[in-house]
């Protein structure tokens, strides 16, 4: 890590007043820091404390900052038919506002849709993480998207054993078919 420590709380915590109110200035930000917490779901997310990348142009525009990029990191879950691990670099595209407080938009009826709250110092860019990362994420991941699944049989994973068929009573069944036969009569004595 040869970047400097930015500040002591969130990575997500970005300090922007000296772009504030000057209108036509432009950051360029590239930041590598572990998740402080995990982006996405029980199925497939970003683990905390993987390594995320956030790449940021913050504009200064008259009622706020500007921001778009991408963050960038590992997702890791499980495939919703195999129950395989699954990996993916999620590339999320990143775009919004940051409005002043009290800034007068002309339009209201064209309110933009990302636009986000600013005390004119800091962006907190964490909802807007979380929601980027969480729109990359695939709602039923899969390990392949032909995955066939497990065995309905024995559970076994399909993709490892294509051709295997149960034509054969495993014994541990015959043996149960042997308990179903004799239980009628085990009845009829009783
Ligand atoms: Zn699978
Ligand atoms: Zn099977």
């Amino acid at each position: 890590m040869s970047h400097t420590k930015r500040h002591q709380g969130s990575p997500y915590e970005i300090p922007a007043r000296d772009i504030v109110g000057r209108p036509g200035t432009q950051r360029v930000l590239s930041e590598q820091f572990p998740a402080p917490a995990v982006l996405g779901t029980d199925m497939i997310g970003v683990a905390a404390g993987t390594e995320v990348s956030l790449d940021l142009s913050l504009d200064s525009v008259q009622d706020g900052i500007w921001i778009s990029g991408t963050v960038t990191a590992q997702a890791v879950g499980e495939c919703g038919r195999c129950l395989d691990e699954v990996r993916l670099t999620v590339v999320a595209p990143i775009q919004g506002l940051f409005e002043l407080p009290g800034a007068e938009r002309e339009d209201e009826e064209e309110e933009p849709e990302d636009v986000y709250e600013f005390d004119g110092e800091t962006l907190d860019l964490t909802e807007v993480v979380r929601d980027a990362v969480a729109d990359q994420l695939p709602f039923t991941p899969l390990c392949d998207p032909d995955c066939p699944g497990l065995c309905d049989q024995c559970g076994a994973r399909l993709a490892d054993d294509p051709g295997h068929t149960h034509e054969k009573i495993d014994p541990r069944w015959s043996a149960l078919e042997a308990l179903k036969a004799d239980a009628p009569s085990e009845k009829k004595e009783s």
